[in-house]
């Protein structure tokens, strides 16, 4: 992508949210030679959750925004993958190599801090108006407005809402509510120092039985000042919505949760800070079948909050940057007409996304209800096929999410 304008005059693109969705987003524009204008409902992000894994087809929009390098050095190098009972015996462990190589780019674990500032930094501050939350937005022929909860508001061309999962515009681009819903689990997740009475420096690690999951995967030094690798470490365990969620608790929680599972589980357990750890229940939202308005883009975890069992909801906000300002890009040389540029944009798209994004959301949905035991036998089924895995078909999953991506 070229970082000069096509059109005449460059866009004013107003994003709402700066989460991954949001800064990809306007990093994208920006890299097309647009005016972007970020807004964001709080004075100081601080990413929930300790460490992110961004596959391949995420590294690869990150590459193409100029960022691939600077993600690649702050994140860990994940080379094996391995399953273990929760006695601690293997179940199957292989390369993850033939994937990088046969998609042309590894993975990266990389700390949620790390990458919200490289793409903050990337995108400039002077871009981004923290402390102003967006309550509406108002549309037609000349552009788009955004009013705010101070009484402001921004005109622009076209409007990008990357609000995340409980957006409060989602609603109004798709014409009713729309209510995110509860997957079934708590996950708890913390970064610890690595150390390879854990696991191998490079593993990523999984601990399944009794439908709970434990997960260390390497995320290198890029979330310390102290150049320190460390491990990311996340627990599942299937439970009711509304149990109480105190930090104080969640060492005796894990202690219960996980007693008698092998001795690298017990040992997270009584390393981590818990003032560092998050605790979630996770939800995601149907599948949308439009995330489209006239001058309205809705994209990241606004248009498909998902469950986190592919690995994807960052990287398909990831995907959806890329195709949103490629389309707008390639509409603008063949329309002179703005708003016959963005509307052809806009459609394109949606087309391009609404079944990408929807097939993810209801794999991930699938994909947790086996690891969590909605249908305990379909868990036991996993679990033995698990145990005559040689990795091939782990790997040819993977490999489909990736290269089902737009950037292959
Ligand atoms: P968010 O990060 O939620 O950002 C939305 C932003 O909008 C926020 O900063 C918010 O303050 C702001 N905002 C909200 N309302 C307003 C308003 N009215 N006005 C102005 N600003 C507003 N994805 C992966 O790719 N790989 C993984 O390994 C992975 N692991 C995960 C593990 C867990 C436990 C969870 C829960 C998720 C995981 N994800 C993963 C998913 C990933 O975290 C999300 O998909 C991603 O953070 C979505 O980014 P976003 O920018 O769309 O939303």
């Amino acid at each position: 992508m070229s970082r000069s304008a096509p059109h005449a005059s460059p866009l004013h693109v107003l994003v709402v949210g700066a989460g991954m969705g949001g800064l990809s987003a306007a990093l994208a524009f920006q890299h097309q030679g647009h005016r972007v204008t970020v807004v964001e409902r709080v004075n100081e992000i601080r990413p929930v959750g300790a460490a992110i894994s961004l596959w391949p087809n995420g590294v690869k929009v990150m590459h193409r925004l100029g960022l691939g390098e600077t993600i690649e050095r702050l994140s860990g190098e994940m080379t094996r993958m391995r399953y273990l009972n929760h006695h601690g015996q293997t179940l199957t462990d292989f390369s993850l190599a033939p994937l990088f190589e046969d998609v042309g780019q590894r993975a990266c674990p990389i700390a949620r801090a790390a990458l919200q500032q490289t793409l903050f930094d990337a995108v400039g501050a002077e871009h981004i108006q923290l402390g102003r939350r967006c309550l509406d937005y108002t549309q037609d022929d000349e552009g788009v407005t955004a009013h705010f909860e101070d009484g402001g508001s921004l005109h622009g061309d076209l409007l990008v809402v990357a609000d995340g999962t409980h957006s409060r515009l989602r609603g109004k681009l798709t014409g009713h509510p729309v209510e995110r819903q509860y997957v079934g689990y708590v996950n708890w997740n913390v970064r610890v120092p690595a150390d390879d009475d854990l696991a191998p420096l490079h593993n990523w690690d999984q601990y399944v039985g009794d439908a709970k999951r434990v997960s260390l995967m390497p995320m290198g030094s890029g979330g310390n000042d102290q150049g320190a690798p460390e491990f990311y470490c996340f627990f599942d365990v299937p439970l009711p919505a509304g149990t109480p969620n105190d930090s104080q608790r969640y060492r005796d929680e894990l202690r219960e949760h996980f007693a008698g599972w092998a001795e690298p589980v017990q040992a997270v357990i009584e390393r981590f800070d818990p003032e560092r750890m998050a605790r979630l229940e996770i939800h995601d939202i149907p599948p949308l079948d439009t995330l489209i308005a006239p001058r309205v883009a809705l994209l990241g975890d606004a248009a498909h909050g998902m469950a986190p069992d592919l690995g994807q909801g960052g990287c398909q906000a990831m995907e959806d940057a890329w195709v949103l300002a490629d389309a707008v890009q390639h509409a603008l040389t063949e329309h002179a007409d703005t708003s016959k540029a963005i509307a052809t944009a806009l459609t394109h798209y949606d087309v391009a996304r609404v079944e990408r994004v929807g097939e993810i959301v209801s794999r991930a949905r699938k994909r947790a209800a086996m690891i969590h035991g909605l249908d305990p036998e379909q868990t036991h089924a996993w679990y033995d096929e698990l145990a005559h895995e040689d990795g091939d078909a782990i790997l040819a999953g993977l490999k489909k999410t990736v290269v089902g991506g737009p950037l292959g």
